[in-house]
């Protein structure tokens, strides 16, 4: 019998799963991609691009239509609602029940949450912002460049610190270095908390290195662009010459409309499996056949803290809800489990990177490891791009 699987959003783990269903599915079974932009957009381009290493859009976003399997359908609308007890999905101008719903709606930006983001703070996670950004790098000579973590969480929890690295190497280049400070900003207690304490520390001694000052514990309560200031929700504040920032994130407004979400903000799902679950102490569906994966779902880990908002997750997310539910479909008895365990490359500056290897589902705690920087591990760093040769057209 012919099934129809829907996958709510078109980025790095939606797509992961389409592609990997259509290649174990024959044309009967219908695989939708419900997705509101006209394009995929890569975001691990945003910080090359900052310091003008990206300057052709391509490597950024690539358009849908230009997607090499035709075989994978692309419904370009926005996805409203979802009730997921009748398998139902309505977009903005239809309504389509289904067999499998695969959420990968990601995180949503809600700059408006911080007075005078919007505005006065370049963003660093979006492809303008990330553009505009290289310009005034370019042409900045002397002051204070700030670097700002609005909230917690946020994808990619090491990009903002990769990017002020990147941006001392790129003004230790231009040979301004000496009149620049750059200085960072976050609510964190520390660089990557959920990776533990000596990666936190390995990696203080890496901005203490590159004269990168660094202001934990300040969560931003408002910019006032007309002066330069940042103001802070511990009573301090401070002055800056140019401010890049990463905003508060959240799930798609839909998702939280269709009382998907639970206290994180995000919606929680079985860690190995990726169904939607009840509560997360009671690792029990109430939904079978409906998954969420990526940056909108939220995984409680052993000391309490969420998985981090990665795209390497989201892509080993995609394989394994992929598989099992084509041995749903086929009628086998195999099921496949996600592990928790996930590789980054963390950019330092000067063409170098160091590979953080994590075991997130280890006990007590994630185990981290985070090896020297070295130019390999930048080279291996640039292989994610691969993703655009893989599925679009140039
Ligand atoms: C600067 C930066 C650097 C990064 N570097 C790395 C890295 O080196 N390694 C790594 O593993 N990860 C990295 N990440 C994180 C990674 O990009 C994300 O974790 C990943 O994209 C998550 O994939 P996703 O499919 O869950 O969400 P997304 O890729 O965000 O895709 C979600 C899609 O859903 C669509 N959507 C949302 N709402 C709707 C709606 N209502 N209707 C229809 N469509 C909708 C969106 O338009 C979007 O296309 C980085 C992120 C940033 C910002």
């Amino acid at each position: 019998m012919n099934k129809t699987i829907l996958i709510l959003g078109g980025g790095w783990g939606g797509l992961t799963a389409a592609h990997a269903l259509r290649g174990m599915l024959a044309s009967e079974y219908r695989i939708a991609v419900i997705e509101k932009r006209q394009s995929f957009v890569f975001y691990p381009s945003f910080i090359r691009a900052i310091i003008g290493e990206k300057t052709d859009l391509n490597y950024i976003e690539s358009p849908l239509k230009k997607l090499l399997r035709k075989d994978i359908e692309v419904i370009n609308e926005e996805v409203i609602r979802i009730n997921p007890e009748t398998r139902t999905v309505y977009t903005n101008s239809q309504t389509i029940p289904c067999d499998f719903i695969i959420i990968a709606m990601g995180a949503e930006l809600y700059p408006d949450i911080i007075p005078g983001f919007n505005g006065f703070c370049l963003n660093l996670y979006d492809t303008q912002g990330a553009f505009e950004i290289h310009q005034k790098l370019k042409n900045f000579t002397k002051g204070k460049i700030a670097f700002l973590i609005a909230r917690t969480p946020f994808r990619c929890p090491p990009a903002p610190y990769e990017a002020a690295l990147l941006t001392e190497s790129f003004m230790r280049k231009k040979g301004v270095r000496q009149d620049v400070e750059i200085s960072i900003y976050t609510p964190e207690k520390q660089p990557m908390p959920v990776a533990g304490q000596q990666i936190g520390e390995a990696f203080n001694q890496i901005l203490k290195a590159h004269n990168i000052n660094y202001y934990p514990e300040h969560s931003v309560t408002k910019i006032e662009g007309d002066s330069n200031k940042m103001l802070f929700a511990n009573n301090t504040e401070t002055n800056y010459d140019l401010l890049v920032g990463v905003p508060p994130h959240g799930a798609p407004k839909s998702i939280a409309d269709s009382a998907l979400t639970d206290s994180t903000g995000y919606i929680p799902v079985h860690p190995q499996t990726m169904q939607i679950i009840d509560k997360a102490d009671e690792l029990t569906t109430r939904y079978p056949g409906v998954f969420a994966i990526g940056d909108v779902a939220a995984i409680r880990l052993l000391n309490g803290a969420l998985l981090p908002k990665g795209g390497v997750f989201a892509e080993e997310q995609a394989h394994v809800v992929a598989r099992n539910i084509v041995s749903q479909i086929k009628g086998e008895k195999t099921s496949d489990a996600f592990n928790g365990k996930g590789i980054c490359y963390v950019d330092v500056g000067d063409d170098m990177a160091a590979e953080g290897s994590g075991d997130f589902y280890a006990y007590p705690a994630p185990h981290v490891n985070l090896e020297m920087p070295s130019k390999e591990s930048r080279k291996a760093k640039h292989e994610f791009e691969r993703i655009f040769e893989l599925w679009f057209k140039k």
